[in-house]
């Protein structure tokens, strides 16, 4: 397991190797990110990638990309993948939400792309999600992912080969995390709770 739990903030030890990064996902207990210093979008399943300069709301999009310090680009989810980007050469980051529009769309390399980013520069922590445990889906979706009939879809495989096909060294991504809905007093999810469902707050920020 490469993610640490404190505080109910589960955090990469692929990306803590980098001291000048804050980053982390938070779980069932709400993350506290600063909120004066907080990027957010209304996420529409698409695979928009908007560039964040200054805090509040971003419109509309699926990623958020900033290159400006101490400014938390953020993610709700709850069973879509969150995924936390790093360019150290660039110094920029970004907080991808991914589910399965958006990971049939590819909005983790369009990420990348519109960072700016030579993928073999770019390190990718993918944060808890619904697993390929319960991820069950129909013909018409399985479909999407090259399979058919009813399917159970890997949606951290999935999106980790596409990252890899694009460019992005394997030692470079930490691609596993628990399943949402299989962790109930650890995680929120859809699949799960449905429209009671609450969400979980991923970001990501250079530290000033
Ligand atoms: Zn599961």
């Amino acid at each position: 397991m490469t993610l640490t739990a404190s505080e109910g903030v589960y955090r990469s030890s692929l990306l803590l190797q980098f001291p000048w990064l804050d980053h982390g996902f938070g779980g069932r207990k709400a993350a506290k990110w600063p909120p004066e210093r907080h990027a957010a979008l209304v996420q529409v399943h698409g695979a928009t990638v908007v560039t964040a300069s200054e805090p509040g709301p971003q419109g509309e999009g699926d990623a958020l990309v900033t290159s400006v310090p101490n400014l938390y680009v953020t993610i709700r989810t709850a069973d879509c993948l969150p995924l936390l980007l790093v360019d150290p050469s660039q110094r920029k980051v970004a907080a991808v939400h991914a589910g399965w529009r958006g990971t049939v769309a590819g909005i983790p390399t369009k990420a990348i792309a519109a960072m700016g980013s030579d993928p073999s520069d770019v390190w990718v922590a993918i944060g808890p999600g619904i697993g390929p445990c319960c991820f069950e889906v129909g013909d018409e979706v399985a479909r999407e992912f090259g399979a058919s009939g009813r399917q159970c879809i890997d949606l951290f495989a999935y999106n980790r080969q596409r990252l890899i096909d694009f460019g992005v060294p394997a030692l470079q991504i930490a691609g596993e995390a628990p399943c949402t809905k299989c962790s109930p007093d650890e995680f929120h999810s859809f699949r799960r709770s449905r429209e009671a469902a609450g969400r979980m707050h991923a970001a990501i920020a250079i530290r000033p």
